[in-house]
């Protein structure tokens, strides 16, 4: 076996721990029948929120994040978005830059594409020449993490690279560096040529948006007997 597949190898395991780390959040779920965001039917399933809350798990997978950054020299960690934000502290926190942490806001602009704003609050530490590092939780189409290089670029900024805990497009490709620490893209079925809709697998509908209509609520809390 040559070095090249020994680290292929090596990079798989480390993803695989990784995945379980997050499987134990709650957040990574298989082997079931679940109706994703698209409308789109699959047997696994990532609940965003459930990503971040457990504090020692984001602090250990922030400083892999970190770690893989730290020969790049940081003046800002930037992100959008509340997960991303305390995946973003966990990251800042351990660079060796010290870097500051800033969040944009997001919002919709023209025909709904995605638009991020810097609060005027950060623009002194977004400046021509600065360096930022892009932290995001959960990419699935990246449309924020392009909003956000476009933001720092127009202010002169350079994007050092982009972190993310999960990403779903294994075919994305930026113009500076990424790492994730999970590239998988789970197959999803429409739901006329779902394999588990035709075994008559039952659709989870404990998990997934808005199932039957309904907006999403208490998903994936256990009942406490309250
Ligand atoms: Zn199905």
């Amino acid at each position: 076996m040559d070095t090249t597949e020994e680290k292929a190898m090596e990079a798989e395991v480390l993803e695989r721990i990784n995945r379980g780390i997050i499987m134990r959040t709650g957040a990574y779920l298989t082997n079931d029948h679940f109706l994703i965001s698209s409308g789109r039917h699959a047997r696994e399933y990532v609940e965003k929120r459930l990503v971040t809350t457990e504090p020692a798990f984001t602090e250990g997978l922030g400083n892999i994040i970190a770690q893989h950054f730290a020969p790049s020299p940081v003046d800002v960690v930037l992100t959008s978005g509340i997960g991303a934000t305390i995946l973003g502290y966990c990251v800042a926190k351990a660079h060796p830059s010290r870097p500051k942490l800033l969040y944009a806001v997001k919002g919709k602009g023209k025909e709904g594409k995605t638009e991020v704003v810097l609060p005027r609050e950060f623009f002194p530490f977004v400046y021509r020449g600065s360096s930022a590092l892009i932290v995001e939780d959960i990419l699935t189409t990246g449309s924020t993490i392009r909003a956000l290089i476009r933001m720092v670029e127009e202010r002169g900024g350079r994007v050092v690279g982009i972190g993310s805990l999960w990403n779903r497009n294994t075919g994305i490709k930026f113009h500076c560096p990424f790492f994730a620490l999970v590239n998988r893209n789970f197959p999803t079925y429409l739901r006329e040529e779902c394999p588990l809709c035709q075994k008559g697998v039952p659709l989870n509908t404990e998990i997934g948006p808005a199932v039957g209509g309904s907006p999403r609520r208490g998903r994936g809390t256990r009942r406490t007997g309250s």
